[in-house]
C-alpha cells in the first residue's frame, strides 16, 4: 500500500500524519501524531484515526534528545510497524516562502539553500521546518519532500494590503507584507465551500487563535488581507509574541534601552504575548483557570486585539457575513470566543451562547447577520493534498 507523510515540525513539537492512497490516489488518514516538549521531557503519542493509541514513549530524561534524534526514532518504529506501506513522498509545512516561493515545491539542495536565507524572518519556525527535510533526506534520501507554504495562500491578495508605507525600493527589495498560517486558512477555505457554499462565496473572516494567531480576510475563499505581516510577529496578540506594536517602542529598546537585537528578538517573540502581559503562562487554558487579575488582563487584551483586528479587516472586505474560529483556542475556547463575539455586535454578530458553549458548528442566533461557525482545522490534510496535486496532478 502507498503512502504520503505530512510533517509540521515546530520548535518544541513534530506534528505528522499519514495517509494511505488507494488505487485513485485518495488520501485516508491511518495515523497521526505528535512528539511534544522537546527540549524538556520529550513524548511521543501515535494514534489511529480513531483515536485508539498504537505507541506512546516518554523520555523523561530526554531533555537533550534533538529533533534528529526523535525523527531517527521515529523512523525505526515506522520501519518495524508500516512493512507494508510505501511512503511515496513526505510533505512539510514550510512557513516563509519569501517571494519566489508561491506554490508548493520539491526540496533540493538549491531549494533548500534560498529557504535557509528565510530563517531570520520565521526564527521561531522556519529553522526547525527546514532541520526535518534535512533529517529526512539524510534517513531516506530517495524519497521526494514537498515544501507547502503557510504564505503561499496570501500571494495573491490585492497589492495594496502587501505594503507598508515605507519607501518603495524597500518594498521592492522584498520588506512587505506576506501573511501566514495560509496552510490553515486554504484548509478552511475549503471545508466551508463543503459546509456551506453560499458563505463561502461571501465575505469570511477566519481566526487561526492558537499558540500563534492571525485572522485571514477571505472574499470567495480567497485571501484579501491577513493579520500577520512581514513575519508571523504581527498582528494580534500570541502566546509569546507581542503582536502589532508601535515600531517606536523597538527603537527605544535599542537607543535608549540599550538593549542588542537578539534582546528585542527574545522580549517580542518568546517574552510577549499571554504569557508577558499575565506573567503566569502563554497556555490559555492556564490562565483560564487561574484567578489573578493579570491571567483576566491578558485573557481580555486577546480578544480586544483579535476583535479590533477584526474590525480592520471588515473595513478591507467592506462587510462581512461570516466569521470561522479555527485552532487550539478558536476551537475549544468557548469564553474567549464569545468576548470577541460580543465586541463584534456592531457589525451584526449574536452569538449563541448555548451553542457556544456546547463548541457547536455554528454559534450565532438564526437572525444573526454575521454567521459565526467553529470549524477544525486540518494543515496536515492540506499538506497531503498539495502533495497529490505536485505528484499526481490532483486538485488540492
Ligand atoms: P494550538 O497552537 O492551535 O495548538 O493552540 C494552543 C492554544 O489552544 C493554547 O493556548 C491552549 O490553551 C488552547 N487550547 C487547546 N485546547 C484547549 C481546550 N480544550 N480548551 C481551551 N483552550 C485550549
Amino acid at each position: 500500500m502507498r503512502a504520503i507523510v505530512s510533517i509540521n515540525s515546530g520548535s518544541s513539537s513534530i506534528k505528522f500524519a499519514v495517509y494511505r492512497l488507494d488505487e485513485h490516489d485518495t488520501p485516508t488518514l491511518s495515523a497521526n501524531g505528535k512528539i511534544e516538549r522537546i527540549g524538556i521531557e520529550p513524548r511521543l503519542k501515535i494514534q489511529t484515526v480513531d483515536k485508539q493509541i498504537i505507541h506512546q514513549m516518554d523520555w523523561s530524561d530526554g531533555a537533550t534528545l534533538s529533533h534528529a534524534d526523535l525523527l531517527e526514532y521515529l523512523f525505526d518504529w515506522a520501519k518495524g510497524h508500516l512493512r507494508d506501506t510505501q511512503i511515496v513522498a513526505f510533505g512539510h509545512r514550510v512557513v516563509h516562502g519569501g517571494n519566489d516561493f508561491v506554490a508548493p515545491c520539491c526540496v533540493d539542495d538549491a531549494v533548500l539553500a534560498e529557504l535557509e536565507k528565510l530563517c531570520p524572518l520565521a526564527p521561531l519556525h522556519q529553522p526547525h521546518n527546514l532541520a526535518a527535510i534535512r533529517i529526512i533526506a539524510g534517513l531516506s534520501p530517495d524519497i521526494p519532500q514537498i515544501a507547502c507554504f503557510d504564505t503561499a495562500f496570501h500571494h495573491d491578495r490585492p497589492a495594496l494590503t502587501t505594503r507598508f508605507a515605507i519607501p518603495r525600493a524597500l518594498h521592492d527589495a522584498g520588506i512587505r507584507r506576506y501573511g501566514f498560517h495560509g496552510l490553515s486558512y486554504e484548509y478552511i477555505a475549503r471545508r466551508l465551500t463543503e459546509l456551506d457554499p453560499a458563505l463561502a462565496g461571501g465575505k469570511v473572516i477566519t481566526g487561526h487563535l492558537g499558540n500563534g494567531a492571525s485572522l485571514c480576510a477571505m472574499d470567495n475563499g480567497r485571501s484579501i488581507d491577513t493579520t500577520m505581516g512581514f513575519t508571523a510577529l504581527d498582528g494580534l496578540m500570541m502566546g509569546t509574541r507581542c503582536g502589532t506594536i508601535d515600531p517606536g517602542v523597538i527603537i527605544h529598546f535599542q537607543k535608549q534601552m540599550g538593549m542588542q537585537a537578539a534582546q528585542v528578538e527574545d522580549i517580542l517573540y518568546r517574552q510577549s504575548g499571554l504569557l508577558g502581559v499575565s506573567g503566569i503562562s502563554s497556555d490559555m487554558r492556564t490562565l483560564s483557570e487561574s484567578s489573578a487579575p493579570e491571567a483576566e488582563e491578558a485573557i481580555e487584551l486577546f480578544a480586544w486585539r483579535a476583535a479590533r483586528e477584526a474590525g480592520a479587516l471588515a473595513s478591507t472586505l467592506g462587510g462581512l457575513d461570516g466569521f470561522v474560529f479555527t485552532a487550539g483556542i478558536g476551537e475549544n475556547h468557548a469564553d474567549v470566543r464569545a468576548r470577541i463575539c460580543h465586541r463584534l455586535r456592531w457589525l451584526g454578530a449574536d452569538i449563541d451562547e448555548e451553542a457556544n458553549a456546547r463548541h457547536a458548528p455554528i454559534i450565532s442566533t438564526p437572525g444573526s447577520k454575521v454567521k459565526l461557525m467553529v470549524i477544525p482545522t486540518d494543515e496536515e490534510r492540506m499538506i497531503a493534498l498539495h502533495i497529490l496535486s505536485l505528484l499526481y496532478g490532483a486538485k488540492p
